[in-house]
């Protein structure tokens, strides 16, 4: 049977879904004060397409003290309980075993050799707290499920159920909508580091862990053939490649979307994998991505009917999006009979309606792009 078919087919009337319990979730927001703009539009939008009538609790984050103009403007967006919480110190710098100097040498190294924001010290500290640090943050200690936002997201369909409570009853723990290949330069050391803790903790190489290794199989889709092909993988040496020779294919979820499940985030076997990672140094040496971390992550420690692709909500983050196509048994939202299936574009983001449909159907669903 299909492990991971999409929670909803249908439009449904969404006041149906929000008169059902809530589940104890929060969105969450990390921001600069500087994005003040494309936070409140990113609020806009979510509220329009989806909270306007869940009224989930949002969460921002800042690892500075929040302007007052940002918390006036988004508490006047936001339709549930806003917070509006600055990040510990601890949590956005480098840990004691880490010397600033040697770590700003390598980015400095990483800026000239073109490591995407590797020379950027805050985005090295963005990563390691996305990594790690985020879900033993006091403010998220009351919530069970979190749903990521950035600012300058855009979410193109009206979401017409929870999901969160969708989650919560097919026994799900992390949701994502694209899968892309990490940019190979940024991590060429964190497989490796990831299967040294698989091995040091006897966790078996399950279906799921062999679904991020590259296979050279003639008969494999070209989706799923290795990013680095065989010339890029002789250039690149060991990198992305495990101990025992098993090679990593670069897939990940893209982690500006989340929906997960904090409780497996902050339990002891996530934990002990990111304390194992901080302890490499590679957050900085390198420039390991939080959404790879995850990835890997959830490919070891779960099965795959853990994992949810929620191919029905259509999202947007430069440059990519994922469009789901018309769903069966469309309609429209009472009160936006208007808009219903128009064709999402920048122009008409303000629509809403369950019809959604791609003017480019090549990128309509990114399912198997990667994965
Ligand atoms: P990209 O999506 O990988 O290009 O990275 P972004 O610039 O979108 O950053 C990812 C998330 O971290 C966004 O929510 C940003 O607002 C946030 N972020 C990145 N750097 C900082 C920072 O220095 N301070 C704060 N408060 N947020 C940051
Ligand atoms: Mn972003």
């Amino acid at each position: 049977q299909d492990l991971d078919a999409p929670f909803s087919t249908q439009c449904q009337d969404p006041r149906m879904a929000a008169s059902q319990p809530r589940e104890n979730a929060a969105l969450v927001m990390l921001a600069r004060n500087s994005e003040r703009d494309e936070a409140r539009k990113t609020i806009q939008n979510i509220e329009a397409q989806f909270n306007q009538w869940f009224n989930y609790p949002v969460v921002f984050l800042n690892n500075e003290p929040w302007d007052p103009d940002f918390i006036r403007e988004l508490n006047a967006s936001v339709s549930g309980n806003a917070i509006f919480d600055t990040i510990p110190a601890k949590d956005w710098s480098y840990p004691p075993w880490v010397d600033p100097a040697a770590a700003r040498q390598s980015m400095a190294q990483q800026a000239t050799t073109n490591v995407w924001n590797g020379g950027k010290e805050s985005y090295h500290h963005m990563c390691r707290f996305y990594s790690g640090t985020f879900y033993t943050l006091p403010a998220l200690a009351p919530f069970k499920w979190y749903w990521r936002l950035e600012p300058g997201v855009r979410y193109t369909c009206a979401i017409t159920y929870d999901p969160f409570a969708a989650m919560a009853r097919h026994g799900k723990t992390y949701g994502f909508t694209i899968a892309l290949w990490e940019e190979p330069a940024t991590c060429p050391s964190l497989f490796r580091a990831v299967d040294d803790f698989r091995r040091a903790h006897a966790l078996p190489q399950t279906p799921n862990w062999n679904a991020l290794l590259t296979t050279n199989s003639g008969d494999t889709p070209w989706y799923l053939r290795p990013y680095p092909l065989r010339k890029l993988a002789a250039l690149l040496g060991a990198a992305h490649t495990s101990r025992a020779g098993d090679r990593w294919n670069l897939c990940h979820y893209w982690s500006n979307f989340e929906i997960a499940d904090l409780d497996f985030f902050r339990g002891p076997q996530y934990q002990a994998l990111f304390k194992h990672l901080d302890r490499t140094g590679g957050f900085y040496h390198e420039r390991w991505g939080d959404a790879p971390v995850h990835s890997l992550a959830v490919h070891l420690l779960l099965p795959p009917g853990q994992l949810h692709h929620f191919s029905d909500i259509g999202y947007h983050h430069e440059p990519f999006f994922q469009c789901p196509g018309n769903a069966p048994g469309e309609g429209q939202l009472p009160g936006n009979e208007a808009l219903g299936g128009e064709e999402w574009s920048a122009e008409s983001e303000g629509a809403i309606g369950c019809r959604c449909q791609c003017a480019d159907q090549r990128r309509r669903n990114n399912r198997g792009i990667c994965l």
